[in-house]
């Protein structure tokens, strides 16, 4: 078992991060049972295709999907250099937030801001479509979610979120006291905003049952085949460790990773995020702090947390902190370097859980942008790439963006692929050698003046 370390990460001349070694201490991998699963067998030899998608996360396999339901005649092969999930799709916090495409500049036009919620809803209603017609077992809970403030001006800003929702025509409920205590139980939180929509889930079980789906549909999913290069052109070539192959059509569905191979580099900052499992609670410590609606909870801060309960009964938190990695290099998944601060959070918010123990701890790569918005769409000199990219948070949009890559290379015009963040330059992220400070000043700009 060979850990990719962070001496390694820096090194300038990197290969694409060593994508063999899944042996992340990752709750969701393993209630997964992703040891005991197949993976697939590498790309050997040279080969062809009419679509070749690059990344198996969600993005990807989204892409497979929605290209396959489009075009069932295409032979379609989607290249994984680990397995399905293995980037953040896999490592997630399990939050599908499903309101982050809607545009507050767009809430004056009716027409428009309509259509940007209908888009914005689109990923988790294409994921609950998933789990009722292809039975996709994801531990999925609509249970909405929750904000928390910790002190006055955090629970003003909720309360000024709320009336930001409404003006989207969207619910919430604004808590205190006793109402805020019947949904959860913690010395620290003063006021809460509960939102109906909004769910759970273990993301790594949703991408490899997204994997089987697509290839039950007949996409050719390959993995262990590190993508090394991409030659653009009217066919593009793909090569990997072990073989190539050729499209005329190509995907690129690689966030985070995607600067590796030359793709967004000076647009998007490689964020490394962190996570916790603990151990199960019993009756007594679930019935110390509440939490029976099973909601998604985050708090207010800069450097705010985020938390659910899992299927099995544990709580998978992660924020707190995040971290940039010189050079733009990728987490490993195995720094712990955050884990204490997780942590500390937990107990300070449920000292009645004192002594739980943590069994997993993880990290996982996600990406920023400079004003934090994604983009989707098509480049290149024969407008025959397409990418999704910048998806800081992004269970849901991502699939979203499946569904976009599919109407524009149907040449569809719709609310989709008229949606803001389609074809959307993305602003200049600054030169990688000052990106450590840009982020170290942001968030101390956040955490100090909000
Ligand atoms: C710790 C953490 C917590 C998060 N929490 C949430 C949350 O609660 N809610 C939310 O909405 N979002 C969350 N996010 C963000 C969300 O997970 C991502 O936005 C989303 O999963 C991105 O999906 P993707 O398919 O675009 O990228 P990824 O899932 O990263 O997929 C990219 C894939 O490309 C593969 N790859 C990379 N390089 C190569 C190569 N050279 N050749 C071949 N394959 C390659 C990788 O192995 C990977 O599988 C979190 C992210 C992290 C890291």
């Amino acid at each position: 078992m060979k850990y990719y370390s962070r001496a390694h990460n820096k090194s300038r001349n990197q290969r694409p991060p060593d994508l063999y070694e899944y042996f992340v201490d990752n709750f969701w991998f393993k209630a997964a049972d992703l040891e005991n699963q197949k993976i697939n067998e590498p790309l050997r030899g040279s080969h062809k295709a009419d679509v070749v998608i690059v990344g198996g996360g969600y993005t990807g396999l989204s892409a497979a999907y929605h290209i396959r339901s489009k075009f069932p005649e295409k032979k379609i092969v989607l290249i994984e250099g680990a397995c399905c999930g293995y980037g953040a799709s896999g490592r997630n916090g399990g939050f599908c937030i499903a309101t982050d495409l809607i545009r507050e500049s767009d809430v004056e036009n009716p027409e428009i801001h309509q259509k940007n919620v209908e888009v914005s809803f689109y990923g988790m209603h294409f994921i609950k479509r998933m789990i009722a017609e292809h039975e996709v077992d994801c531990d999925f809970e609509e249970n909405g979610m929750l904000g928390v403030a910790l002190n006055e001006k955090q629970a003003q800003e909720l309360e000024d979120y709320g009336e930001k929702l409404k003006s989207f025509g969207l619910d919430s409920t604004f808590l205190q006291g006793e109402q805020l205590d019947a949904q959860i139980k913690s010395p620290l939180f003063i006021a809460g905003l509960h939102v109906p929509y909004g769910a759970n889930l273990n993301p790594a079980k949703l991408a490899r049952e997204m994997k089987r789906v697509v290839e039950d549909l007949g996409v050719e999913v390959r993995e262990r085949s590190v993508v090394t290069r991409i030659t653009p052109g009217k066919v593009n070539l793909v090569d990997t460790e072990l073989g190539d192959i050729r499209a005329p059509v190509l995907v690129i569905a690689l966030n985070a990773y995607a600067h590796k191979l030359g793709f967004f580099k000076d647009r998007v900052f490689p964020i490394n995020v962190f996570q916790i499992a603990t151990e199960q609670l019993n009756k007594s410590q679930w019935e110390s702090i509440g939490w029976q609606n099973r909601q998604g909870l985050y708090d207010m801060r800069a450097k705010f947390s985020y938390l659910i309960p899992s299927d099995d009964g544990r709580i998978v938190m992660g924020g707190s902190d995040v971290t940039y990695y010189d050079n733009d290099a990728i987490c490993s998944g195995n720094d712990k370097s955050v884990t204490p601060k997780i942590k500390k959070d937990l107990f300070a918010f449920f000292p009645q859980l004192e002594g739980l123990r943590i069994e997993h701890s993880w990290g996982g790569t996600t990406t920023y942008t400079l004003d934090r918005t994604p983009s989707v769409g098509v480049m290149g000199d024969h407008k025959n790439i397409y990418y999704g990219v910048g998806m800081s948070e992004g269970v849901p949009t991502t699939q979203t963006f499946g569904r976009i890559i599919s109407d524009l290379m149907a040449g569809e015009s719709n609310e989709f692929t008229s949606h803001y963040v389609v074809n959307r330059k993305i602003p200049y992220a600054g030169p990688t050698s000052l990106r450590g400070l840009f982020v170290r000043g942001g968030m101390w700009m956040m955490e100090n003046f909000g």
